[in-house]
């Protein structure tokens, strides 16, 4: 089957009904309550550009098993211009969302991409589980699916030990296997899109590892969101009902987060990837190299929503008139570097590819790494502080849609007019800034920045603990031993 249309995609929902919770209210249709589905609507638009005629080949790639025109995001790079062409293709997506939303779905097809180029990691333990992930690559890429993801285990508390301390009452946990499949049990955190995609994928994180008895806890595998006993508990929802004028963001980008429950669900042999072996699970990041291929997804959505904030930022001076003020033109420029910083880690990543044992050209891990947690740390919650600086009070007196047809409107167009700009243009743009800095939609935003690559202290823990530090320590200690 061809790419998707978004028509599709909405189709593909409204016939397989899921359990989704969301404010004490039980949802029949995702793709109709208000809470959801402006989402759905965005990432409807995403799949409409694949089938889109000028955009088509942009797009899509010839499906090895049809000859159909498929989401590029599927395709196995082989090569550095595999790689750059699938970077085009991810930026055409992150812009459409600004790069607000971290979930378009070619952040979990490069996952099951990467995996099915590396395939033969999985037949380590039991050699079916490599046919599985390349059956359900090939699966995914036929039918366009959309994939949400859960890789943390609830905790009932924390120690600062490498492993979690995971107890069977609330971690996922395996309850016995069948000849149907495996069946398990207990819940999961924390599922973005998790209401609105097809399928949900169950895999280990690095940065929360597995202990040597965690047997029961290690697992990969991946199922339909409409399979029974599985329950999507949503956060409240950013899309309030406003308009596009006044909530700008949350009226379009609500990609919804969610606790995932698990009731003895079973999952079928043909859709485990992993199953016991605690090393495998551990490893697999490294195993199959997709941490890089997902790390380059989101490295470039972090360059286009620096770019998208550079340029409002440069649109609130100029409406401002605040241009010719020097700490003005100074935070500026901080965006620009932190804009070119970021590109040029994703440059390095794509120049400094490197093909793995089978063939798969992967980009490289190290700017990735480094550029994509600047980015959650400091990065993107100081874009927002400089979008914050620059706007002040303007992100306040802020009039509403409806104030530009009501009795205080000929107040408003006189006060709210700067030397540049009209006060309708003023608010539009302001409504903008503030979903960016102050609404409840810009707060999950540096949130989400911050923590959806894993718990930043456990990221940084374990890049102190293997990262190859010799080379830097040997070069000071030869300075150290210089005579003269
Ligand atoms: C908006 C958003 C969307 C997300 N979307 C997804 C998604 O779609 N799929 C997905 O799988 N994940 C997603 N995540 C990430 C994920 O679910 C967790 O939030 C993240 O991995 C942190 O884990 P945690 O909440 O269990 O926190 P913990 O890691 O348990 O941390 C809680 C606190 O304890 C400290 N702490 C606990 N244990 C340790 C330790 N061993 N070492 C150091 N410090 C420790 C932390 O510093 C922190 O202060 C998302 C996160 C956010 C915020």
């Amino acid at each position: 089957m061809p790419a998707r249309t978004g028509q599709e995609y909405i189709a593909g929902l409204k016939d397989r009904p899921r359990e989704v919770w969301i404010d004490g209210e039980l949802v029949k249709d995702v793709t109709t309550h208000p809470g959801l589905r402006n989402g759905v609507k965005s990432v409807a638009a995403l799949y409409d550009m694949q089938r889109h005629p000028a955009l088509r080949e942009e797009m899509t790639f010839a499906s090895p098993t049809t000859g159909d025109a498929v989401g590029l995001s599927f395709q196995v790079p082989r090569t550095i211009e595999d790689l750059m062409r699938k970077r085009e293709m991810m930026s055409r997506w992150a812009w459409a969302s600004c790069g607000m939303m971290g979930r378009s779905p070619d952040f979990m097809n490069t996952i099951f991409t990467a995996w099915a180029g590396s395939a033969d990691y999985f037949a380590q333990d039991r050699p079916e589980f490599k046919q599985n992930v390349l059956n359900y690559h090939e699966f995914l890429r036929e039918n366009d699916v959309t994939l949400t993801h859960a890789l943390v285990n609830m905790q009932r508390r924390r120690t600062p030990n490498a492993s979690d301390t995971l107890s069977e009452d609330v971690a996922l946990t395996l309850v016995k296997e069948t000849d149907a499949g495996i069946i398990v049990k207990g819940s999961r955190v924390l599922a973005t899109l998790g209401p609105i995609s097809d399928e949900i994928a169950i895999y280990p994180v690095a940065s929360h590892r597995l202990a040597d008895e965690d047997g029961r806890h290690s697992f990969s595998f991946s199922i339909p969101c409409d399979t029974p006993g599985l329950k999507f508990l949503c956060r409240e929802s950013f899309d309030v009902g406003r308009s596009h004028f006044n909530h700008p963001l949350g009226s379009r980008f609500e990609e919804m987060d969610c606790a995932v429950f698990f009731d003895n669900v079973l999952v079928p042999w043909e859709r485990v990837f992993l199953l016991g072996n605690v090393e495998l699970c551990n490893n697999y990041a490294a195993g199959t190299q997709s941490n890089a291929h997902t790390g380059h997804q989101v490295l470039n959505r972090c360059v286009v929503k620096a770019e998208f904030i550079l340029g409002l930022a440069d649109l609130i001076v100029e409406t401002l008139g605040s241009g010719s003020i020097p700490h003005v033109q100074e935070q500026v420029a901080e965006l620009i570097t932190q804009r070119d910083m970021l590109q040029a880690c994703l440059r390095a990543a794509e120049a400094d590819a490197t093909p793995n044992e089978w063939g798969m050209m992967n980009p490289a891990s190290a700017p990735i790494q480094a550029g994509r947690a600047l980015f959650g740390r400091t990065i993107y919650p100081r874009m927002v502080e400089i979008i914050q600086l620059l706007g002040t009070s303007s992100l306040m007196a802020l009039p509403a849609e409806a104030d530009f047809d009501a009795g205080i409107a000929p107040e408003v167009n006189r006060y709210l007019a700067t030397d540049s700009t009209n006060a309708w243009e003023r608010a539009r743009l302001f409504h903008l800034a503030w979903d960016v800095s102050c609404s409840a939609f810009s707060g999950r935003q540096v949130l989400y920045e911050r923590m959806f690559g894993g718990n930043p202290v456990r990221n940084a823990l374990a890049l102190f603990n293997t990262y190859d530090k010799e080379p830097f320590r040997t070069k000071v200690r030869a300075f150290l031993e210089l005579d003269d």
